[in-house]
Formats: C-alpha cells, sequence, structure tokens
C-alpha cells in the first residue's frame, strides 16, 4: 500500500526569482526564510544554462548532464521536506531549446535563472523526514518508520 497522508493547506507564495540566481540554492533559500518544512512548487520561466540528473538505478547514483545553453522552464515541479533535520527541495524540471527540443530530470545545483515566476504551496502538519530506503537506495518519505509501524515489512 503506497503511504500517503492527508495535509491541510496553509498558505501560498508566490514571487520570481533572482536573474543569476542558482535555481535549486534559492528555492530552497526561499522556503527556508519563510520556514517552510513541507509544501510543492511550481515554476515557469528561462534559465541560462542548466545542470539536470538521471538516477541510474543499477549503478545507485545520479548521473549528470549539464547544458549550457539558454532554455525556456516549461514545468518545473517540486516538493519540500526534511533531509537530516533542513529543509530541502527536491524538483524536477522539463526545459526546451530554441528548436523546441525538450530536456528532462532532476534540478541539480548549476542551473542558473534568467527569469523564473514561482508558485510555493506550504502545507500545515508534520514535515515528512527523508530517510534512506534500501530498495532504491534514495532517501524518500519515512519510508522505514512508517513501514514498520504500518506491518508491511
Ligand atoms: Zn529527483
Amino acid at each position: 500500500m503506497s503511504q500517503m497522508t492527508r495535509m491541510k493547506h496553509a498558505q501560498t507564495i508566490i514571487g520570481r526569482l533572482n536573474h543569476g540566481a542558482d535555481l535549486l540554492e534559492e528555492l530552497t533559500g526561499i522556503c527556508r526564510q519563510h520556514d517552510i518544512r513541507l509544501g510543492c512548487i511550481e515554476a515557469i520561466g528561462a534559465v541560462k544554462k542548466a545542470s539536470i540528473g538521471f538516477y541510474d538505478q543499477q549503478a545507485r547514483a545520479y548521473a549528470y548532464l549539464t547544458l549550457d545553453k539558454a532554455m525556456e522552464i516549461t514545468k518545473l515541479s517540486g516538493n519540500v521536506s526534511v533531509k537530516d533535520g533542513q529543509v530541502f527541495v527536491h524538483a524536477h524540471v522539463t526545459l526546451a531549446d530554441d528548436t523546441g527540443r525538450a530536456y528532462g530530470g532532476h534540478l541539480a545545483p548549476g542551473t542558473i535563472v534568467f527569469a523564473c515566476e514561482c508558485i510555493i504551496e506550504a502545507f500545515e502538519g508534520p514535515a515528512l523526514e527523508r530517510v534512506f530506503d534500501e530498495e532504491t537506495g534514495l532517501a524518500l518519505w519515512g519510508a522505514r518508520e512508517q513501514g514498520r509501524s504500518a506491518g508491511t515489512e
């Protein structure tokens, strides 16, 4: 059974990011500044260059693709939770180049904002804590604790 929790919507934060900012660092900084520990993020805009990751499921490691060109952010979708006691943003992006070709992946540091309009939805309630998941090698939401308490192992 999937592990789902009902949360109450608390607040929406909307604005534009600074030109030249590192996209992932800026989103994380905004969440920390507004004390958002649980939420979701949506954005559109453009980047000067990008770094996106792909999780190699066999190697259990991220491989990164560097795209050194201007692109549109046609979609950024992400969430906010807690990892190692710190606010943690996990986001994926789809970016389109001047031919309309799209690239997508896990948003990594090194993606530089040209312009970006962003909406962050904050939720009320206890934050989801990321813990190491044996099955995937990833830090996933409360997988270990919830699995044990539900008696599914
Ligand atoms: Zn990811």
